[in-house]
Formats: structure tokens, C-alpha cells, sequence
């Protein structure tokens, strides 16, 4: 099963990046090229009859799948960047993270007006990365038609969070 392989193969790292949060580190996953075709091929798999249009990747480790995915899809790969890295037309939202808040942005133009688009990360904690990603697609007339991880962390709840934008969440792993 898909799930086991994902989960025998991250590593837990205990306080990083502080104190009491254990760590998901996939770069265990990355060094394994025939899981990373399996999991690519799951996703395609369980988004079969979800229309799409493109994918966009949340700043970095939802580029590694994101990317890899949209080209097994033949869909666009947009990126979603903490604010002051993208060059053109960048567009910024602010949110609320446990203490303190962030920055996301995209650049103008990258969502066509009613582009059904998919917003993909590593792990689903919170929700509040992947729902302001959402909500930066749709400032730009986007639509979103779904939340792709490959791990979710139950205990944070980040499901109630995201699911009044799209009820279509997929993730490979649960803790
Ligand atoms: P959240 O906004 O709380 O859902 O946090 C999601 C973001 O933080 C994602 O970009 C994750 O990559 C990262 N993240 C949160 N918790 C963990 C964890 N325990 N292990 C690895 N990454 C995490």
C-alpha cells in the first residue's frame, strides 16, 4: 500500500524548526525515484474526473510533486511563493499563522479567469497555508477544484479549515 511506503519512508525529526513540532521530512521520499513515480501516478489516479486546468505549488515543497504531477497531467504548473521572491506582477495575501502572521504571493496573470485550479503542498497541518493559497487563486477568478498532499496531520485539523473552498481534499498519509 502506498501509504505504508510514503510512511516508512519519511523521517520524523523531532523539534525542528522549534521546539515541540515533529518534523515530516521527505527528502527520504526524493532519493527513492520509483516511489516518487508511484505517488505520482496516485495522485493522477485519485484525481481521475476532477477537471483541472493547472496546479499550483506551494512554496517549496509543493513544487517537488506539484511540478512532476502537472507534467504527468500535461496541466500548468503555477508557483505560490512567500512574498518578495517572484519577479512579475507579484500579487500578496496576508494570514494568520498560530503567532504572527505571513505572506503569499503569485504573479498576475498565471490564473486564467475560471481556471479550475488544483492547490498542492507536502503536508496538510494547520490549513492556513493551503487556504490562503486558495484564496490568492481566487482573487484571481480562479476556481478552486481541489487540495492535493501527500501527508496529512489530523490532530491540527486543517481539513475543517480548508474544506468550505473545495470538499475535494486528497492526501496519501494520515497521522
Ligand atoms: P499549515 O499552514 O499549518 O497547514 O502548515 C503547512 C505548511 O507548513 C506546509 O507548507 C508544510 O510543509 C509545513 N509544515 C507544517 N507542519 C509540518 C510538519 N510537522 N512537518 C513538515 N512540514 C510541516
Amino acid at each position: 500500500m502506498i501509504e505504508t511506503r510514503i510512511k516508512s519512508a519519511i523521517r520524523d525529526v523531532p523539534d525542528f524548526p522549534l521546539k515541540g513540532v515533529l518534523f515530516k521530512d521527505l527528502t527520504p521520499v526524493l532519493k527513492d525515484t520509483k516511489l516518487c513515480q508511484e505517488i505520482t501516478e496516485e495522485f493522477a489516479k485519485r484525481l481521475r474526473g476532477t477537471g483541472l486546468d493547472a496546479i499550483a505549488g506551494i512554496e517549496s515543497r509543493g513544487f517537488l510533486f506539484g511540478l512532476m504531477l502537472a507534467a504527468r497531467l500535461g496541466l500548468p504548473f503555477l508557483l505560490i511563493r512567500k512574498k518578495g521572491k517572484l519577479p512579475y506582477k507579484p500579487i500578496t495575501i496576508n494570514y494568520q499563522l498560530e503567532y504572527g502572521s505571513s505572506q503569499l504571493e503569485m504573479q498576475g496573470g498565471d490564473v486564467h479567469p475560471g481556471w479550475k485550479v488544483l492547490i498542492h503542498d507536502d503536508v496538510l497541518a494547520t490549513g492556513g497555508t493551503a487556504s490562503a493559497a486558495a484564496k490568492l487563486v481566487l482573487s484571481q477568478e480562479g476556481q478552486i477544484a481541489g487540495f492535493l498532499f501527500l501527508m496529512e496531520l489530523k490532530f491540527l485539523t486543517g481539513r475543517e479549515k480548508i474544506q468550505e473552498l473545495s470538499q475535494n481534499i486528497i492526501s496519501l498519509a494520515s497521522y
